[in-house]
């Protein structure tokens, strides 16, 4: 039997847990479609200082933690798979996960964004060898150890200073000369004396594959073209992410770079909303997909609310028109 929906969520990141506890206390009892990294990206980061509320900062998994449970507390249904399918051709929409079926009457799409990987054979070969796209994650197995991040973003800048909990030594390695990352976080890395820097350089390749681990990275100067190659026993590739679209491709418009396309949040299909990294390319923030997670439950709540009373006017039209 498929589960009947009026609210169903993909996504359990801010911006899903947002919509879910908006809904849930709009009576609407949403069902949360967690997906395989419940959460969010905010699972994989340490310390979150840039979400109001926390004077001192909170980890991410413990803030995430906490969302879910006050979307639990009013109502919110979770089923912990991932969607497998969608077809949103008409109303009311389908969604397949492993084991079940749901048709739902709004969808609201929060399913984030993932790590980009710089796409180099050796990179995929050693992930898990060395290689990384999550220092909090990850870097715990790099005490004493040398090791590289690659970006220049407030990620990259983040993740080295983090890694120098535990790494004797972090160089960053940028392919330009400035960053992208705030200046608070450029100035954090580079006040730690154990942070380096090699700009104007990309990664050629990283070794040893035959070894089965990370024994040297090749960086080539992107201005003079000078190849060093430099003893290394973990890579951070911490180069941005992509948004996970891909279940809603030639079905909602998308933006040319993959985002779903949205007005607000509203999507090219009615009924279906979109929150959060998924289709936010500029502010990508924890609060940022908090805040249109909001605006997707408000505008499902006020979409249904619209239609169950045009469908209530409509049966006492009905009503009438036969009485008289
Ligand atoms: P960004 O997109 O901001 O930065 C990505 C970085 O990777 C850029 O410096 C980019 O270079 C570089 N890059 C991209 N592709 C490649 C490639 N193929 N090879 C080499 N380098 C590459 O992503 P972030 O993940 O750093 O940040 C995302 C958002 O999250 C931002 O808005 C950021 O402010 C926010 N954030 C906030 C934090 C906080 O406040 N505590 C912590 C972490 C993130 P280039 O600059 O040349 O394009």
């Amino acid at each position: 039997m498929p589960i009947r929906k009026k609210v169903t969520i993909l996504g359990s990141g801010s911006a899903g847990l947002t919509a879910a506890i908006y809904a849930a206390r709009a009576n609407l009892e949403p069902l949360v479609i967690q997906g395989l990294q419940a959460g969010g990206q905010l699972t994989i980061t340490s310390d979150v200082e840039n979400f109001p509320g926390f004077p001192n900062g909170i980890l991410g998994p413990e803030l995430m933690e906490e969302m879910h449970k006050q979307a639990e507390r009013f109502g919110t249904q979770f089923i912990y798979d991932n969607a497998e399918s969608v077809d949103l051709s008409s109303r009311p929409f389908k969604i397949k996960t492993s084991s079940d079926e749901i048709i739902t009457d709004v969808l609201i799409i929060g399913t984030g964004a993932s790590a980009k990987l710089l796409g180099l054979e050796s990179e995929s070969k050693l992930m898990g060898h060395g290689v990384s796209a999550c220092a909090t994650c990850d870097g715990f197995f790099f005490r004493d150890k040398t090791v590289f991040v690659i970006g220049g973003g407030d990620t990259a800048l983040e993740e080295a200073t983090f890694l120098t909990r535990f790494a004797s030594s972090v160089t960053v390695v940028h392919r330009r000369d400035s960053f992208r990352a705030s200046a608070i976080m450029a100035d954090r890395a580079r006040n730690n004396e154990k942070v380096h820097f090699i700009l104007d350089s990309v990664v050629e390749d990283i070794l040893d594959v035959k070894e089965g681990q990370v024994t040297a990275i090749r960086l080539r100067n992107i201005k003079t073209n000078e190849v060093q190659e430099l003893p290394a026993d973990g890579v951070f590739v911490a180069i941005g992410h992509k948004p996970n679209t891909e279940l809603f491709q030639g079905q909602i418009e998308l933006t040319e770079t993959g985002y779903i396309k949205t007005d607000g949040v509203k999507t090219s299909i009615k009924g279906v909303y979109a929150a959060g990294d998924v289709q936010d390319e500029l502010y990508r923030q924890a609060i940022t997909a908090a805040g249109t997670g909001c605006m997707a439950a408000l505008e499902a709540q006020w979409l249904l609310e619209n239609e169950e009373a045009e469908a209530e006017s409509e049966k006492k039209t009905l009503a009438s028109t036969k009485a008289s």
